[in-house]
Parts: C-alpha cells; structure tokens; sequence
C-alpha cells in the first residue's frame, strides 16, 4: 500500500519511522511519503492559507494550494494515478472513524491524508476531488478538537496498518480483539507473575482447559461491553449470541428486542 501524508508539520509525522509501521516501511510492506504542503506555494512567505469569506475569526486552508499538492501525489496529469486512491480529509465535523473503515481501507491502493490546521481546510477540495472521481472521507476520531489533522492522520494509519497482510507478526492476535467480528470489548487478558500486588489471575487461565477458558473470556467480554458501552451490546445481532449468553445478557439487564432485532434494556 502507498500512504502519502501531506501537512505543513512534516516532522509531526516522524514517528511512522517507529514500530511496527517504521518497519513496516522497512520491509516494503508499506510506501509511506510524508509531503511538506509548502513545497506547493508559490510566493515568497509560502502561504497556505487567507481569511475566512463571510468573516469570522481564525484562518482557512487555500484550496489551489492544496489541489496542487494533492494532485501531485495522487499522480494526477501523469496518467499515473491509481484508481483504487483514497483521499481522507480528517476533520471533527466528519463521520467518527471506526475499526469498519480501518478493514475497508486496509485493502486500498493508495491513502492521502490531507492534514488541516487553522479552522481547516477550504470545503472546495473534498467536494472538488469527490466530483473527480476519488474516494473522499472526512473523519474525525472523535468528538473533541485537535489543533490539526497529524495526529488524527497517525491514529487512522497505525489502525489500518495493522490489518495489512504481514503487518503483525501473529495473524491470530487482530481476530479476537476489541471492536472486532463479535461487536464486543475485548476480555481482561493477564501474563506473569501469576500473583502481584496481592492480585491473582483468575484460576480458570490455568485450568488448561480450553472449552471453559473460551466461555470464561467469552462472558467476560460480554460483561464488560455492558458495563462500558451499552450502545454496542444494543447493536450485537442476537442470531449470533448462543443460550449461555443470552442467559448471561439476561442477568445483566439485556433482552432480545421485541421486533427480534438487537437487545434492549430489560
Ligand atoms: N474549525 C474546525 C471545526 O470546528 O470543525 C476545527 C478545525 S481544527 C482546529 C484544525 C484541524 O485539526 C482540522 O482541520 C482537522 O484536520 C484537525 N482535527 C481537529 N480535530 C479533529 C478530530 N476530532 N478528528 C480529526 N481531525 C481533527
């Protein structure tokens, strides 16, 4: 996969260098290109930006500015670009970025994250690039305000990274996770020493006895969804819940809906 990062703090973006996404690159897994936007102004102060039309306080990002940098690293004129380019604008007034659209991106040709600061960038480019036939996504990570888009680029790189074929030396270790197939929180996990700080683990993880660690973690996960994130325990299809958790979802507070759908409050 090719990331370009287009901001007018490259160095922000120096740790992709680091860990798994530093080797990663490394290895070739990954064609990651971070792009200083100033290198596309064309006057002497190298502006980006100018005063919002219709007043206002604070200052907006140009929009040819970012059209020449954008076409450039999309390959644009140079009959190079590829058609599987996808062009994520992070933003806080964009849909919340989730674990779906990190699998869907994960298998794209091409990722441009175009990284705003001041009060962002002129709405012209998303709707200028969407008309042109790229796939266009204003994310946001969630609902509070950074002072630009580097830090929201790195968490939607490092998330779909993760999931590109022989990123993660332990296929096995994305299945199970937080936010996966199952709509649940992941289970407590545990490692030694077995005893610390007056806790122990709990006895079951040294049953050896597979069956009952896999309810153990199963009802686990269960509880701890209810407890911190009642809106994905209403959103679990109950078709793909066994009798052991529907008793346990019972005990919680949670019943199959009457239109058979999700759960609701008891
Ligand atoms: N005036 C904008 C608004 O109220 O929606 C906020 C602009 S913010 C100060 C500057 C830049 O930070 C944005 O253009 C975006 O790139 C980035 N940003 C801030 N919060 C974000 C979030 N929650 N998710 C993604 N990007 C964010």
């Amino acid at each position: 996969m090719r990331v370009d990062v287009v901001s007018i703090f490259p160095d922000y973006l120096s740790v992709l260098d680091l860990s798994l996404v530093g080797k990663a690159r490394q290895r070739g897994l990954l064609d990651l290109r971070v792009h200083d936007l100033r290198d596309w102004t064309t006057d002497r102060h190298r502006t980006v930006d100018d005063t919002p039309f219709g007043g206002g306080a604070g200052m907006v990002m140009r929009p040819d500015v970012w059209g020449q940098a954008i076409d450039e690293v999309l390959g644009a004129g140079t009959g190079t670009r590829s058609e599987g380019a996808h062009l994520i604008v992070p933003t806080p007034s964009g849909e919340v970025f989730t674990q779906r659209h990190a699998e869907s991106l994960a298998s794209a040709e091409q990722l441009v994250f175009a990284c705003g600061r001041y009060e962002g960038i002129d709405a012209r480019v998303a709707e200028h690039y969407r008309s042109a036939g790229v796939t266009v996504h204003e994310l946001s990570i969630g609902d509070y305000v950074l002072n630009g888009g580097e830090v929201a680029s790195l968490v939607m790189i490092e998330a779909v990274a993760r999931l590109i074929p022989g990123m993660v030396g332990n296929p096995d270790s994305l299945v199970e996770e937080s936010h996966g197939a199952a709509g649940l929180l992941e289970y407590p996990v545990y490692t030694k020493p077995p005893s610390w700080a007056d806790l122990e683990i709990p006895e079951v993880l040294l049953s050896g006895h597979h069956a009952k660690i896999e309810r153990w973690r199963r009802d686990q996960a269960l509880e701890r969804t209810a407890a911190r994130r009642p809106d994905m325990i209403e959103a679990l299809d109950v078709a793909g819940l066994d009798k052991h958790d529907l008793k346990l979802l019972a005990e919680l507070g949670w019943v199959p809906g009457a239109d058979g759908g999700g759960l609701t409050r008891a």
